[in-house]
C-alpha cells in the first residue's frame, strides 16, 4: 500500500491504558473521580434532538463569552479546541517553525509534546529538570535563539509547579515575538495561572482543559487564552482543517460547566486534600513523593522501579502509570481518586511494598 512517507517517520503518542479486560481502579490516566456539575444532567434530559440537524458554531461565540466572564478577559482572547491536545496540535502548526530556531520545551514533560514535533516538522531542544526535578526557567532564558517555548505548569507527569515569579522572568527576558505555550491543563488542583498576564504579554499562551479539574474527560474540550492576534492565528489553522472540531452539545456542556465555578471548587478542594492525605501516608511509609499541585503525584520506593509496582498493582486491579525512560523509570505515577479509593490503593501498597 501507498502511505505517504510523513506517516512512516511518525511515532505515536500512546495514551494511559483503558483496559476491558476487568474492572480495575483507574488510577492511571488523570480522569476526575468526582461527577461533572450535575446541572449538564438536567440539560441533557431535557436536550430537543431537533437541534442535531444543525452545524455547531463554528466560532464557539458563547463558549468563548463565559470562559472570558469567568476570567475577566475579552471573548477575542480566548480558542477552544476538541481536546486541549488539539488546541496544542494547532499551536504547534501556527507558532513554531524550526527556520526560526528550534523549539524548546523540559525533558521530562507531556510526551505528546515531541510527537507534535514530529507531526509537524519541527526540530527540538529539552532542557533537562534540576536536581529537584524542577523545570529549569533559567534555561530556557539561555535559549534565546529558540523559535518558542511550551511547558506544562504543573509539570507532567512531575505535578511540580512553576513559581510565578518565575514565569514572568522568562516572559521578562524571552524575545517578544517568539510564543511561550504554558499547558495548564492541571493548574486548578493549587498552582498559579499565568492567565493575569496575558494582557501584558502578547506572545504568552496559556492553554487548559475541560478533561481534569471540570470531571470531563470524556467530552474532548480544551481552550486556550492570549493575545487576540494569537486566537485570529489558531482559527486561521483550525479553518484550514476543520471548521467544526468542537460539537454542539460539547459547546452547550462547556457553557454550563464554566459557569458553575462553586460545583467545582468544592471538588478541586477534594482533590487537593486527597492528594495531600497520600502524599503524607506515602512519605511516612518511606516513599519520595515530589511536591504536587496537581491531581496526581509522582513517586518512587527505593529498590523497586516502576515497571514493578505498576505490575504488582494492576495484578490487584489498581492501574496507576509508569514510564519507561531512563531518568524516571523508578517511580510511578498515581492519578488522585477518591478518599476510599485512595485507600484501597494504601492497602495494597502496605501489604506488597
Ligand atoms: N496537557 C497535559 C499536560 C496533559 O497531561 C493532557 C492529558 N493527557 C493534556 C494536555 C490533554 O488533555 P485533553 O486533550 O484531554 O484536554
Amino acid at each position: 500500500m501507498m502511505f505517504s512517507k510523513r506517516l512512516k517517520n511518525l511515532t505515536p503518542y500512546v495514551p494511559g491504558e483503558q483496559p476491558r479486560d476487568r474492572q480495575y481502579l483507574k488510577l492511571n490516566t488523570n480522569e476526575s473521580p468526582y461527577p461533572p456539575s450535575p446541572r449538564i444532567k438536567d440539560f441533557l434530559e431535557n436536550f430537543d434532538i431537533q437541534h442535531l440537524r444543525l452545524y455547531p458554531d463554528p466560532q464557539f461565540l458563547k463558549l468563548r463569552d463565559k470562559i472570558a466572564v469567568c476570567y475577566g478577559i475579552k471573548s477575542d482572547q480566548v480558542f477552544i479546541g476538541n481536546g486541549s491536545d488539539e488546541v496544542l496540535a494547532l499551536s504547534f502548526f501556527s507558532f513554531f517553525d524550526s527556520s526560526n530556531g528550534k523549539l524548546i520545551f523540559p525533558e521530562f514533560t507531556y510526551s505528546f509534546y515531541p510527537v507534535y514535533c514530529d507531526f509537524f516538522g519541527i526540530d527540538y531542544r529539552t532542557i533537562p529538570l534540576t536536581r529537584a526535578f524542577q523545570i529549569d526557567i533559567h534555561g530556557f532564558i539561555k535559549r534565546g535563539d529558540a523559535c518558542g517555548v511550551i511547558f506544562s505548569n504543573p509539570n507532567a507527569p512531575t505535578g511540580v509547579c512553576v513559581p510565578f515569579e518565575e514565569i514572568i522572568a522568562l516572559l521578562d527576558k524571552f524575545p517578544t515575538d517568539r510564543v511561550v505555550v504554558v499547558d495548564e491543563a492541571y493548574i486548578d488542583f493549587g498552582g498559579k495561572s499565568a492567565v493575569s498576564l496575558i494582557d501584558r504579554y502578547p506572545n504568552l499562551l496559556v492553554s487548559r482543559t475541560f478533561s481534569k479539574s471540570m470531571c470531563l474527560a470524556g467530552l474532548r474540550l480544551g481552550y486556550a487564552m492570549g493575545d487576540a492576534n494569537l486566537v485570529r492565528a489558531l482559527f486561521a489553522a483550525k479553518d484550514s482543517f476543520n471548521s467544526y472540531p468542537v460539537d454542539m452539545l460539547a459547546q452547550r456542556i462547556g457553557e454550563i460547566a464554566i459557569s458553575d465555578q462553586p460545583y467545582y471548587r468544592v471538588i478541586q478542594d477534594k482533590i487537593i486534600t486527597n492528594r495531600e492525605y497520600l502524599s503524607r501516608v506515602l512519605v511516612e511509609a518511606g516513599w519520595e513523593v515530589l511536591p504536587s499541585k496537581a491531581n496526581f503525584v509522582f513517586v518512587r520506593k527505593d529498590g523497586i522501579s516502576g515497571q514493578e509496582i505498576y505490575l504488582k498493582l494492576k495484578e490487584k486491579g489498581i492501574l496507576v502509570r509508569y514510564f519507561n525512560i531512563s531518568g524516571i523509570r523508578d517511580f510511578i505515577r498515581i492519578t488522585i481518586g477518591t478518599k476510599d479509593q485512595i485507600d484501597t490503593l494504601i492497602r495494597e501498597i502496605k501489604k506488597w511494598f
